[in-house]
C-alpha cells in the first residue's frame, strides 16, 4: 500500500483529492498522514516520490481568491524526460502549479509539477468563484478559462496528469497495478421541445403562428403548426417530427449499442425559455414510458431557475421520481443536466445532491467542445462552498451539437471540419479510457447533415 505525506493544511480538500486519484481514478489502495512539510510524499518500500505543492500553497494566502490563481501564460514541460511512453494528447504539457521538470536519483523521484494541487484546481472549478464573469444566462465564460486562455481546452489535463503521475510510480514501483478503465460513449437528449409546437400554451401556439406567418410568410407553415397542435392535444404525435427524432435517436442508438439518456423539464417558471409540457400531458406518459420499455435512461433537466434555487430543483426532482413511479418505471440512478447548462458552483452542485441526483452533465461550455474539468472520467464533486465531498458525480459534458454548428457559438455548420473535430474528442476521450459525453436535441435532428453526423459519432 503507498503511504502518502502531505502537509498539515486544507485537509478535507487533500482528503478528497487523494481520493479521486488514486481510489476512483487509479484504483490504488493507500494511506495518508499529514506532516509538518512542503511536499508531498508517497512511499512504497524504500522508495520516495516527492511531489511539488504549490497550489495550496498559494490558497494559504488566500483561499478562492485571485493570489491562487495560476499565472497565464504557463510553464510548459516536456514530460520525455520522465519517460517517452506515457499516455499524452502531447509530451510537451502546460504547468498549472508547481514547476516543469523532474528529478530522479537513486531511491527517489522528485516532480516538478504540482500533480494533486492541479487536478483539484481543474475538478473543483475553483476559477469559476474566483472569476466573477459571466454571459447574459449568467454562465462562466469558456474566454475566462485557464483551460482557454493557455489552450488547453482540447486536452484532458487532468487525465494527462494522472498518467504523469502513474508514469512516475510504475518507474518506481513496476510491480504496482492500476486498474483497467473502459471507454464509454454516454449519448445524451435534453428533452427542451418533445414536440414542434406546445401542446398546453395558447400563448405558446399564437406566438409559433405569428412567427410562421409574419417571419416566415407561410400560411402552409402556419396550418401545418395548427394542425400539429391539434393532433398533440389529441395525443396523436405520429406526424410529429420532434417527437418522431427521439424514436430515431432511440433506433440508431439500439443498433449500436448505446444506451440514451433523455432529460425531461418537469417545470416551467421562465415563461419563453422553460418547456412547453407538463408531465401530466398524456403524450409524455407515453414518452417516458416508451423510453423506460426500450430500456433507456430518464432523468432530470433542470429548469431555468434552479441552478440557484434549492427547493426549486427539490421540487422538480420529487415531481419527475413521483410521474415515473405513477406510469411504474423503476431506474436504479437519476441524473440529469441544467437547461441552458447554467451552473452556479457554490451552489447548484449541492442543489442537486440534496435532490437526490446521483450524477449531473452539465459542466462543458456553450460556445466551445472540450474538457471544461479537464477530464473524460466521471468523478465525485466537491463543495467549495461546504469544504466537503459531495455524493454527487459529474459527467463532463464533452460535445454539444450546437456549440460546434450553431452560428451563435463555433459556427462551423456541418462541414467535414465541424464532423471531424467533434470525432477528435472522440478519439481523445478513448485514448484515456474514459466517456465521450455526447447532448444532441432531438429538436436539431431535421435535417440530412444532423443525421449523418449523429450516426458517425454514437457508432462505437
Ligand atoms: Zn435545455
Amino acid at each position: 500500500m503507498i503511504r502518502v505525506r502531505h502537509p498539515d493544511n486544507f485537509l478535507a480538500e487533500r482528503a478528497y483529492i487523494l481520493d479521486v486519484i488514486f481510489r476512483e481514478f487509479l484504483g490504488l489502495e493507500y494511506t495518508a498522514v499529514s506532516a509538518d512539510t512542503d511536499v508531498v510524499s508517497l512511499s512504497f518500500g524504500d522508495t520516495t516520490l516527492c511531489v511539488d505543492d504549490d497550489f495550496f500553497q498559494r490558497c494559504k494566502k488566500g483561499w478562492l481568491d485571485h493570489g491562487s490563481m495560476p499565472t497565464v501564460p504557463l510553464a510548459l514541460w516536456d514530460t520525455r524526460e520522465l519517460g517517452n511512453d506515457i499516455c499524452l494528447v502531447s509530451p510537451v504539457i502546460p504547468v498549472l502549479y508547481g514547476e516543469p521538470g523532474c528529478h530522479v536519483s537513486g531511491s527517489e523521484c522528485h516532480l516538478g509539477l504540482d500533480i494533486f494541487g492541479s487536478i483539484f484546481f481543474m475538478l473543483s472549478r475553483y476559477e469559476e468563484v474566483v472569476q466573477p464573469d459571466r454571459d447574459k444566462h449568467d454562465r462562466f465564460l469558456f474566454t475566462s478559462s485557464v483551460a482557454y486562455r493557455a489552450k488547453f481546452l482540447d486536452r484532458p489535463i487532468v487525465d494527462e496528469y494522472v498518467e504523469i503521475l502513474w508514469a512516475a510510480i510504475h518507474r518506481l514501483w513496476p510491480a504496482l497495478e492500476r486498474k483497467v478503465r473502459q471507454s464509454r460513449i454516454l449519448v445524451s437528449c435534453d428533452v427542451d421541445h418533445p414536440y414542434l409546437c406546445g401542446c398546453n400554451s395558447v400563448v405558446v401556439l399564437a406566438r409559433e403562428l405569428v412567427t410562421d406567418i409574419f417571419k416566415h410568410r407561410s400560411l402552409r407553415m402556419a396550418l401545418q403548426t395548427l394542425l400539429t397542435s391539434m393532433r398533440i392535444r389529441k395525443c396523436d404525435l405520429s406526424r410529429d417530427p420532434y417527437r418522431n427524432n427521439i424514436d430515431w435517436i432511440m433506433n440508431v442508438n439500439e443498433k449500436v449499442g448505446n444506451r440514451v439518456a433523455f432529460y425531461f423539464i418537469t417545470a416551467k417558471l421562465h415563461l419563453f425559455r422553460d418547456c412547453n409540457y407538463t408531465m401530466s400531458d398524456p403524450a409524455i406518459r407515453d414518452l417516458l414510458c416508451s423510453i423506460a420499455e426500450r430500456g433507456h435512461e430518464i432523468g432530470l433537466h433542470a429548469s431555468y431557475y434552479t441552478y440557484q434555487d434549492p427547493a426549486q430543483t427539490i421540487r422538480e426532482a420529487d415531481l419527475l421520481r413521483r410521474t415515473m413511479a405513477a406510469e411504474g418505471i423503476q431506474q436504479a440512478i437519476l441524473g440529469g443536466r441544467q437547461h441552458y447548462l447554467r451552473w452556479q458552483p457554490l451552489i447548484t452542485p449541492s442543489n442537486l445532491e440534496a435532490a437526490g441526483i446521483d450524477y449531473d452533465s452539465s459542466l462543458c461550455f456553450a460556445d466551445r467542445p472540450g474538457f471544461r474539468c479537464g477530464t473524460c472520467h466521471e468523478y465525485p464533486m466537491y463543495s467549495l462552498a461546504e469544504r466537503r465531498p459531495l455524493k454527487l458525480r459529474q459527467r463532463p459534458l464533452i460535445v454539444m451539437e450546437s456549440s460546434v454548428i450553431a452560428k451563435r457559438y463555433m459556427g462551423m455548420g456541418y462541414s467535414d471540419a465541424a464532423l471531424e473535430l467533434m470525432k477528435s474528442y472522440k478519439r481523445i476521450c478513448h485514448r484515456f479510457g474514459g466517456d465521450f459525453t455526447l447532448l444532441w436535441h432531438n429538436s436539431h435532428l431535421m435535417t440530412e447533415h444532423d443525421k449523418r453526423f449523429y450516426s458517425a459519432l454514437v457508432r462505437r
